[in-house]
C-alpha cells in the first residue's frame, strides 16, 4: 500500500518571521486587477538598467569555454585583485586579494551564510531595527538569537552601544551594522565606527558592516569604509555588492573583504553549500569594478533628481521626511492618526501609490514609511500630486 507522507516545516522554517513583501505583493496584485495605475515605490530594485560596457563585457564573457566550468568558490584570483584594486582607489584601503577577499552570490548570500560560521546555538547576535530581514533570519538558521538594536530619530539612526545590556555584550558572537542605511538612509560617521571598533575588539565580537549602499550617495558626499578606521580589519569586514552600484541586481555578484580569519570562516560554509559565481559574471564584474566615474555619477544623478522632487514634494505637503544623504529610499514619518500599515492602505486605495510599511522592517519603524526612488522623475512628480490630493 502506497500512503501520502505528511510534510511537517523543521522548526526553524515555522519559526520565521511573515515575508515583508509577501503582503504587499498582495495588495499590489490586488490594485492591478483593480485596474489602478500603481506608482510603485515599494521596490528595492533599480529600475534602470545595467551600463552596457558591462553588459559587453558579458556577451564576450559567455563565450569563452573556460568560463563553463564549476568555479571557484572562494572567486577567481583576477576578480580578487580588481576587488582589491577598486578598494584602494575608492577608500585607500589595501587589501591582499590572496586572502582578505572572497567572492559572494550577491551580498545576501553572505550576510544569510555568516551566522552558521560563527555563531553556536544560544550565542547572541547583534542585530540593527528596522534593518535589512536577513540579518535575524541568518541568526535564527544558526540557532542564534538577535539582540535588537533600536535604530531611532532622535539618535541619527545609530544604535546606542552603550544602552546594550552587559550580559547580552558577554554572550554576543556577531555583530551587523548598515550604512549607507536601508531602510532609514542614514549614513554613520567615523566616530560611530570608532566606538564600534573599541565594544567589539572588548567583548570579542565580529563586526560584519553590510556596505550594499556605499556608492549611492548624494550631493558628492561619499560615504566612508567601515575599513578605513585604524583596527577596523581587526574586528571585522565588510560586504559589498555590485547589485546597487552598477545596476545589477539580477546578475547576483558581490564580496566581503576584511579580516582574514573571518574571510576564512565564511569561505568555508561557501565551499561546502555552494560552487561560486559564474566565472563570466565575475569577468563582466572585473569591467564593472573597473567602470569610469563619470557612468556612476550619471547614475547617481538620476536618482538625486528623483529624491529632490519627492523630498521637495512632501515637504511641501507638510510630511516630516528625512533628507537622504545617500541609497535611494526616503524614510519619512506617516501623518497623524496613521499607523505604518494604515498609511500604506490609504495611499494605495486614495492615490495609487504603493510605500514600504517602516514596520515591516522591525517594530522601532513602526510610525514610518520607506520610498524608493526606482521610478522616473515624471512619475515621482505625479505620486507626489496624487498623495497630496490624498492627504
Ligand atoms: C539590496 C541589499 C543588499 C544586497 O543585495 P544583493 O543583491 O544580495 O547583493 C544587502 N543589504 C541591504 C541592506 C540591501 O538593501
Amino acid at each position: 500500500m502506497k500512503s501520502r507522507i505528511t510534510v511537517e516545516l523543521a522548526s526553524r522554517v515555522k519559526s520565521l518571521p511573515p515575508y515583508l513583501f509577501a503582503t504587499i505583493d498582495r495588495m499590489k496584485q490586488d490594485a492591478k486587477a483593480k485596474g489602478v495605475d500603481l506608482i510603485d515605490l515599494s521596490i528595492g530594485d533599480p529600475d534602470i538598467p545595467t551600463p552596457t560596457h558591462i553588459v559587453d563585457a558579458m556577451k564576450t564573457a559567455v563565450g569563452k569555454p573556460e568560463h563553463h566550468r564549476y568555479p571557484s568558490y572562494e572567486g577567481m584570483f583576477s576578480f580578487r585583485e580588481a576587488v582589491a584594486a577598486w578598494y584602494q582607489r575608492r577608500f585607500q584601503v589595501s587589501l591582499d586579494a590572496g586572502n582578505e577577499v572572497l567572492s559572494l552570490i550577491g551580498s545576501k548570500e553572505g550576510i544569510g551564510h555568516i551566522p552558521l560560521a560563527f555563531v553556536e546555538p544560544g550565542d547572541v547576535v547583534l542585530v540593527p531595527s528596522p534593518g535589512y530581514p536577513v540579518y535575524p533570519v541568518g541568526t535564527l538558521f544558526a540557532g542564534g538569537e538577535s539582540y535588537f538594536m533600536p535604530l531611532v530619530e532622535q539618535n541619527s539612526f545609530l544604535p546606542d552601544l552603550g544602552a546594550i545590556p552587559q550580559d547580552v555584550l558577554k554572550r554576543a558572537r556577531l555583530m551587523y551594522i548598515n550604512y549607507p542605511n536601508n531602510p532609514t538612509s542614514a549614513c554613520a560617521p567615523k566616530a560611530f565606527y570608532e566606538e564600534v571598533i573599541e565594544l567589539a575588539g572588548k567583548h570579542n565580537i565580529i563586526v560584519c558592516h553590510d556596505a550594499a549602499y556605499s556608492e549611492i550617495y548624494f550631493d558628492n558626499d561619499k560615504p566612508v569604509s567601515f575599513l578605513e578606521l585604524d583596527g577596523a580589519k581587526d574586528v571585522g569586514i565588510e560586504m559589498h555588492s555590485l547589485s546597487k552600484t552598477y545596476n545589477m541586481t539580477g546578475w547576483r555578484i558581490g564580496f566581503a573583504v576584511g579580516h582574514k580569519d573571518v574571510i576564512a570562516g565564511l569561505g568555508k560554509i561557501k565551499s561546502n553549500l555552494d560552487s561560486g559565481v559564474f566565472q563570466a559574471i565575475q569577468e563582466a564584474s572585473i569591467t564593472a569594478l573597473e567602470t569610469d566615474d563619470r557612468v556612476l555619477a550619471g547614475i547617481r544623478n538620476t536618482y538625486q533628481e528623483r529624491r529632490d522632487v519627492l523630498y521637495e514634494g512632501l515637504k511641501g505637503l507638510g510630511m516630516h521626511v528625512i533628507k537622504p544623504k545617500a541609497t535611494f529610499y526616503l524614510w519619512t514619518k506617516v501623518p497623524q492618526g496613521f499607523d505604518s500599515a494604515s498609511f500604506v492602505t490609504h495611499l494605495l486605495e486614495k492615490a495609487g501609490v504603493l510605500g514600504t510599511p517602516g514596520n515591516g522592517f522591525g517594530a522601532p519603524g513602526e510610525g514610518y514609511i520607506r520610498f524608493a526612488l526606482t521610478v522616473p522623475v515624471a512619475r515621482m512628480k505625479e505620486a507626489v500630486e496624487r498623495i497630496g490630493k490624498a492627504l
